[in-house]
């Protein structure tokens, strides 16, 4: 038996380089051995012509929750973000063990039938780690900390270390994630921002996502500083940074370390330019965006200072599913100056890029084989992507430790 796979397709899709027609990718035990044009005399194992598609590698979703699965449709932002976090931290209450890990495994298979073959996801219960490790995921569960209250903050940080001592397998692998600055204490941002970057994990944050956030920063008022001071969330004598997003984590020292700001809506250019020259990356959540009716999105100019972004679905209790093609088009209907060959690789390359994750997101000889198909109509190739239809999609993938690729339809 050979470990050897051999896939033609009228297209390749490198990401890292330009699109090649005719092309074919042979893959031995979930490693990619040669890309490139199409040669008989290059087959190994058994050959799958994919025909008119489009070979490509497996998407990355930068960012969601799979926990919170099980709030799909059941929040609304009609009354604004404070009063979708009062909705949110109502229904999670009800929530129970069984139902969060139901909610990762089902997340997990919708991602996977919409090409998404590695996450970065959020867990704030620690809950979605085994859940991710049994059904054999590829990415990085980042350990969500919150406490603005001196004793939450330490026993938060007490759980983030139990998280970074567990044993990681090869698939996937930890991350940690301060939740936001107007949940998280300084202490704990520093204890974070200091266990990632000696351990070289990433390390994302919610950042510069709401006008109430930047207003709770600056004064220590306003609608969310009432709501976390009602919560008994807000220490006693607790003093507002006064600063913006981004300087409150510089001030922390955060940015001398690579990290991910999560949304980064409201920035404003000098922001932009110290998240450029610290080589922090934004992930950009279209839906959620959409869904919260935020400004238009500083993504142009994130581009042009050379600032990474990657894509994210968020989580069910903002986003419709966990669908990226779905979040490509919406990103382009909000930006269309922006053409599909970006949008193809912040779903890709840039996500998992800012994941960690360097044998994802692109095709190349030593690369993973987690690819997937799309079908081709004719046209561009990047256009062809950005509107190809979900059921169309199918993905191969020839998971690190598999010796036969497998195909699902
Ligand atoms: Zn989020």
């Amino acid at each position: 038996m050979t470990a050897s796979a051999t896939f033609r397709a009228r297209y390749l899709l490198p990401v890292a380089r330009p699109p090649l027609e005719n092309g074919m990718v042979v893959a031995g035990v979930g490693i990619i051995r040669y890309i490139g044009p199409f040669d008989a005399a290059r087959i190994e194992g058994k050959l799958t012509d994919l025909g008119e598609a489009v070979l490509m590698p497996g998407l990355v979703n930068a960012h969601c929750h799979l926990e919170l699965g099980g709030l799909k449709g059941k929040l609304d932002a009609a009354r604004g973000f404070v009063d979708w976090l009062r909705q949110l931290l109502s229904l999670r209450g009800g929530q129970t063990p069984e139902s969060v890990r139901e909610s990762v495994l089902n997340g997990l298979a919708e991602a996977r039938r919409s090409g998404v073959l590695a996450v970065g996801d959020i867990s704030t219960d620690g809950l979605s780690k085994a859940v991710l490790e049994g059904a054999r995921a590829r990415g990085v569960v980042f350990r969500e900390a919150l406490g603005l209250l001196p004793g939450r903050a330490l026993s938060a940080w007490q759980e983030v270390e139990a998280f970074l001592e567990a044993a990681w397998g090869e698939r996937l692998k930890p991350g940690l994630s301060p939740h936001a600055p107007y949940t998280a204490a300084p202490s704990l941002y520093r204890r974070l921002g200091e266990a990632a970057g000696r351990r070289g994990i990433p390390l994302a944050t919610h950042l510069a996502e709401t006008r109430e956030e930047i207003e709770f920063l600056q004064t220590g008022g306003g609608s969310l500083g009432e709501f976390l001071k009602e919560r008994g969330f807000v220490p006693a004598g607790w003093k507002s940074p006064a600063r913006s997003p981004v300087r409150y984590m510089e001030s922390l020292g955060l940015l001398k370390k690579r990290g991910i700001a999560v949304h980064g809506n409201y920035l404003d250019s000098e922001e932009i330019e110290l998240l450029a020259r610290s080589g922090w990356g934004v992930v950009f959540c279209p839906r959620s965006h959409r869904f919260f009716g935020h400004e238009r999105h500083p993504l142009p100019e994130l581009l042009q200072a050379g600032v990474p972004v990657a894509l994210g679905t968020d989580s069910l209790a903002s986003s419709g599913s966990l669908d990226l093609f779905e979040e490509m088009r919406e990103g382009f209907r909000q930006h269309p100056a922006i053409p599909p060959e970006q949008w193809v690789r912040m779903a890709t390359r840039t996500g998992a890029r800012l994941l960690g994750l360097n044998d994802l997101g692109s095709l190349a000889d030593g690369q993973s084989a987690d690819m997937i198909a799309v079908s081709y109509a004719g046209g561009d190739v990047y256009e062809n992507v950005l509107q190809a239809d979900p059921p169309s999609c199918f993905f191969l993938t020839t998971g690190a430790h598999r010796s036969k690729p497998e195909e699902r339809g």
